[in-house]
């Protein structure tokens, strides 16, 4: 077994700035001064809608979290085994 490479979408521009992200995962999840979306650590523009990136296996659990704790369900996450 390689190393999971997984992968996480947000879809940012929907963002409601309601912070339940960076509550279930603060380590990859934080609250940008700027507009008051969440900004996933690392993350780059893929086109105009989506901000891309990568998180460990051991950030899995929280980032699932996160991803159902989001009220208008933009955060995705592929590419793990289940
Ligand atoms: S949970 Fe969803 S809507 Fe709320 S801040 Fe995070 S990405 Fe934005």
């Amino acid at each position: 077994m390689g190393t999971n490479k997984i992968t996480v979408s947000h879809k940012r521009n929907d963002c409601i700035g309601c912070g339940a992200c960076t509550m279930a995962a603060p380590d990859q999840w934080s609250m940008s001064e700027e507009d008051g979306k969440a900004t996933l650590k690392g993350a780059q523009w893929k086109g105009e809608e989506f901000m891309v990136g990568e998180i460990d296996e051991d950030a899995l659990e929280a980032n699932k979290e996160a991803a159902d704790s989001c009220p208008v369900q933009i955060i995705k996450i592929s590419g793990y085994n289940n």
